[in-house]
């Protein structure tokens, strides 16, 4: 199907942006590396504060949130975001450590849409991401 360039959505267009709010910085570089591969334009923190400030500025069409984070905890950003109306409806993943039961619940209650297990399987990772903005805009 012939598409006039006027209707193709811009690459930085919102929903094709993805923060990830990740301290670690291995964890980081090799999630950004993957998804920004995928196409997707990444914006990225190690602080919870910085992901609330960054989340108002870029309307991301998603955000990969580490609920351990070293200023607040990302239960508490997925809090905010959801309690924010410019945020509330951007979809988070909550990604923990814990592999404790009851962690899927309390990371759900906080306000996170899904939620993932480390160490991340990229295959569902990337499965869920396309789930919820769609695949490769390329
Ligand atoms: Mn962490």
């Amino acid at each position: 199907m012939h598409v006039k360039p006027d209707e193709e959505p811009p690459r930085s267009a919102p929903e094709r942006i993805i923060l990830i709010v990740e301290d670690n910085e291995l964890n980081l570089k090799l999630v950004n590396d993957i998804l920004e591969f995928q196409g997707y334009e990444i914006v990225a923190t190690g602080l919870g504060g910085a992901a609330l400030k960054l989340a108002r500025r870029h309307r991301p069409g998603l955000i990969l949130l580490d609920m351990q984070l070293p200023d607040i905890s990302g239960l508490d950003v997925a809090q905010q975001l959801k309690g924010d109306e410019q945020t509330r409806m951007i979809p988070i993943i909550g990604v923990t450590a814990f592999a404790m039961s009851g962690d899927e619940r309390k990371v759900l209650d906080s306000g996170c849409d899904f939620y993932l297990a480390k160490p991340l399987k990229i295959i569902d990772l990337l499965e869920l991401v396309k789930r919820i903005i769609g695949g490769n805009p390329s």
